[in-house]
């Protein structure tokens, strides 16, 4: 009884597998969709004689042969009667072995060099070497470079090496030398050589930052031509790239827009729709794979029809010899037939090759992918750009979606490399002043740009000899560069090669020197506070006052006392002897006093006047010795351009400026002021000694040597916020400007000179120039705007007030002396009954007759001030 259920359950396993034809498909990449797609087509393949189609699965890792064996022979003991195989190199080459073994057909889609025995659905790679052949002949692609990625890329290439071997240009770069990720080295050294046709192959997974790196680097742009062999090149994400007017071209199979391509992707991607609505998007995301999986499978479905209905199933031991008795006449049959698929007609040549296909020419423009024509087997290439609508003319200078190539010097503070713990890639790299001006102007004009670097920090100037611009102008002409910015100095030289922006900052040359040590304060500082004029014009006041006062004394009757007021004498006496006067103006200008006091209106009006100027000199004295006392007395070998050129042999000072720049072209070109020729002379014959590369060196020397460097203005500022032991000496020898070089006759000049007016007249270059200036890197470290240490002297301007007081006080009392006198010689003749006029003339005649201090009573006898004796 057991024995009997054993055999009809035998029966019916073995019937039910006679029910189910299996297709089996080995994976080695983790790609969900590829699986869907070969279940869809699966599910395509409509009953043959009564048999369901079955897909039977197996993954394995990459590149692991063993278990690729493992999964074929599980596939072929399960009944496979084909194995979608595989697609790294080990694994295919793997089941290739097993397949061929077993003679189990292999449907391949993996571009191979030289496909053997298993059917292979690529196009085959020679047909395509020569699609990029005639596709370089219509591009003219004279001297190229061909980025690779790795050697599977060099073997699909063979072909074009051959071709282009001789004759030819051709560079061959390897894009990651060092196997990280980092392609900039190769494209940098390729952007070096001035390279601008580009074949670039390499697969669908790195393309993409492949394209954003050579944009970092600058290859994007509009003077640059590429021919990209990877056909998936269309499904991916191109945006970046549309506007950089770059010639991208491009092959592919798959056409997005066809309907059958649009429910495709629908059906594969049916899983992902929370992402996006619709179809349309999906179909891009079709690749080339997935399509010949689906075309593989349903193929080799149609072709299973065509063997006779009773055809056995294949039920080997992957151990033992047997092999399938329909599998070489599978194979024979899927290479003789014909299949329209996703990728076209699907028909083999001769040796089982698929190498009558067609496919389309696709170019990137601003509105994305276009067709540009096809290629096809019978008729070749056949180019016909046809575009669609162009996209509304820019506006005239409008720079919207236009990328710049903007090359930069890494001077201070223009240009920075950005200090930072991880990698940065792009225009991240660098910071600055120059960097932050040009992503203001790109905000407000909508443009993208490219930072590279100039790194011999030339700015530019011209040669000569070879009758071309050098440095950053050079490249701008050159075409290198759209765009050129750091301390660059708008020249009337310059400006005859290349167009300039609108000033972003101005400047002058100055001249940038160790800042003066403290003097030794000198044997007569005590003298400082007043210039030697004021000492001459105090010492003469001195003697004038006291002379003005012993004559007024004298004049004065007032001063004419009696020595013992209560004994009627026979003389008067005078106080105010020239020693007494010299001795008053001792004492009161030393703020000591005497024992003199002038007793008449006059001579106390002198006596007023001295005091007021002894106040006021000697509180001018106390105040500005003070001054000197607290200050440093600078000791700086010169003031001025003029003074250095007149001591520096002397002292043994060098000055130079840095090599081939502005300042040094402006003392060549000031043919007119002597000492700049002579600064020039000397730089010129020094040059070794003196001038410098770079800013950087020039600071050094500044700093380190006894070196003047002659700098603008804006740089000295920069620098001596930070180098507090340097400053600026001197005034600005000229004025001008930096700007943004362009290619002479830019169209965008206009908008970019008109946003920087903008960005001024809004405030941010100011704010741009205190965040590199003050704030950033060091920023702020030195006081700024502290005015010369130096005392200065009081000098005749500062105290010529005080001087015409006394001395207009002094005037009015030698006025008023005789004033005195007159009243007190009326007074006596109307006393004495003598004439005024012989009375005036005898008291005249004692003053000057005499200089005696004695006078005798008889002389007319003073009256008391306050009231008149008769
Ligand atoms: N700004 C100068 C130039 O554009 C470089 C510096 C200098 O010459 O002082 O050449």
């Amino acid at each position: 009884m057991l024995l009997l259920v054993i055999t009809i359950s035998l029966y019916f396993h073995k019937f039910s597998q006679a029910e189910t034809l299996k297709i089996g498909a080995i994976f080695d990449t983790d790609d969900p969709i590829k699986e869907r797609a070969f279940h869809h087509a699966i599910h395509q393949i409509e009953p043959i004689h009564g048999r369901t189609i079955e897909g039977l699965v197996k993954n394995v890792p990459p590149n692991d042969p063993f278990e690729a064996m493992l999964a074929a022979c599980h596939l072929i003991e399960s009944g496979a009667v084909a194995i979608l195989g595989p697609t790294t190199h080990e694994n295919a080459h793997m089941v290739q072995t097993v397949c061929d073994n077993k003679d189990i057909p292999l449907l391949d889609v993996r571009s191979v060099a030289h496909p053997q025995n298993s059917i292979n659905f690529y196009p085959l790679q020679q047909i395509l070497t020569q699609i990029y052949i005639k596709l370089l002949e219509a591009w003219n692609f004279e001297n190229f470079v061909i980025l690779y990625e790795n050697d599977d890329s060099l073997i699909r290439l063979a072909e074009l090496l051959k071709f282009y071997g001789n004759g030819h240009r051709m560079v061959v770069r390897q894009l990651d030398k060092y196997q990280n990720g980092n392609y900039r080295p190769t494209l940098k050294e390729v952007w070096r050589s001035g390279a601008t046709h580009f074949v670039l192959d390499c697969s669908t997974d790195i393309l993409e930052e492949v394209l954003h790196q050579a944009q970092q680097v600058g290859l994007v742009t509009n003077k640059q031509f590429y021919i990209i062999t990877n056909l998936d090149f269309h499904t991916l994400d191109l945006t970046s790239f549309q506007y950089s007017e770059t010639n991208i071209t491009g092959m592919r199979f798959i056409d997005p827009d066809s309907d059958e391509i649009q429910n495709l992707g629908l059906t594969l991607y049916r899983n992902d729709f929370t992402n996006t609505e619709f179809g349309f998007i999906e179909a891009w995301k079709v690749n080339l794979e997935m399509a010949l999986i689906i075309d593989a499978v349903t193929m080799f479905g149609e072709v299973l029809n065509r063997l006779p209905k009773d055809f056995a199933i294949p039920s080997i031991d992957c151990a033992s010899d047997k092999a399938w008795t329909y599998g070489t006449t599978l194979t024979n049959l899927v290479k003789s037939v014909k299949y329209p698929g996703y990728t076209g007609l699907i028909q083999f040549d001769n040796f089982g090759l698929r190498s009558a296909f067609g496919l389309e020419i696709i170019e990137l423009k601003e509105g994305g992918i276009i067709k540009i024509g096809n290629w096809n087997y019978s008729d070749g290439l056949n180019i016909n750009r046809v575009y669609p609508p162009d996209p509304p003319p820019l506006v005239e200078g409008s720079l919207v979606n236009r990328t710049f190539i903007v090359i930069t010097c890494l001077t201070e503070p223009y240009g920075m490399r950005r200090d930072s713990e991880v990698p940065l890639y792009g225009n991240e790299r660098y910071e600055g002043f120059g960097i932050d001006l040009i992503a203001e102007l790109s905000k407000k004009l909508g443009f993208n740009y490219t930072f590279i670097i100039r790194e011999d920090k030339k700015n530019g100037e011209f040669d000569e000899s070879s009758g071309e611009w050098t440095g950053m102008i050079g490249d701008v002409i050159s075409g290198k560069a759209d765009l050129a910015i750091t301390d660059l100095t708008i020249t009337s030289e310059r400006e005859s090669a290349v167009d300039f922006s609108t000033t972003f900052m101005s400047l002058g040359i100055s001249i940038l020197y160790q800042k003066p040590k403290k003097a030794l304060p000198s044997f007569f500082s005590f003298a400082d506070p007043f210039s030697l004029t004021v000492w001459k014009l105090l010492a003469a006041a001195f003697f004038g006052a006291s002379i003005a006062l012993f004559i007024l004394g004298r004049i004065s009757p007032s001063e004419w006392q009696n020595p013992y007021p209560c004994v009627e004498d026979e003389f008067l006496v005078n106080q105010l002897s020239l020693r007494n006067c010299v001795w008053f103006m001792v004492g009161s200008l030393m703020q000591q006093g005497s024992e003199i006091a002038p007793i008449a209106f006059s001579t106390r009006m002198v006596a007023g006047m001295w005091w007021f100027f002894t106040l006021i000199m000697v509180s001018s004295y106390t105040a500005n010795l003070a001054a000197f006392l607290t200050t440093e007395s600078p000791d700086l070998p010169f003031k001025d351009v003029f003074e250095l050129v007149q001591v520096a042999e002397k002292k043994g000072i060098k000055f130079g400026a840095k090599i081939n720049g502005s300042t040094e072209k402006f003392f060549l070109d000031s043919k007119h002021v002597d000492e700049y020729q002579q600064i020039y002379k000397y730089m010129k014959n020094h040059e070794d000694e003196v001038m410098v590369n770079d800013n950087k060196d020039g600071v050094h020397k500044a700093e380190h040597e006894d070196y003047a460097f002659f700098m603008e203005t804006t740089s000295i500022e920069y620098e001596t916020q930070r180098r507090c032991g340097l400053t600026s000496v001197g005034h600005s020898l000229d004025e001008k400007g930096y700007g943004i070089a362009m290619r002479k006759n830019s169209s965008y000049r206009m908008a970019l000179s008109t946003a920087i007016l903008k960005l001024q007249e809004e405030g941010v270059l100011a704010k741009l120039k205190r965040k590199w200036w003050e704030e950033q890197r060091g920023g702020g470290l030195c006081p700024q705007g502290e005015k010369s240490t130096e005392g200065t002297p009081l000098n005749l301007k500062n105290v010529e007030g005080v001087f015409c007081v006394t001395i207009i006080g002094t005037v009015l009392s030698c006025v008023l002396v005789f004033v005195e006198m007159a009243v007190h010689t009326f007074k006596k003749s109307l006393r004495v009954k003598k004439p005024f006029k012989v009375l005036l003339m005898d008291e005249m005649r004692f003053y000057f007759r005499t200089s005696a201090m004695l006078k005798p009573v008889t002389a007319p006898k003073p009256e008391p001030y306050g009231f008149i004796t008769s």
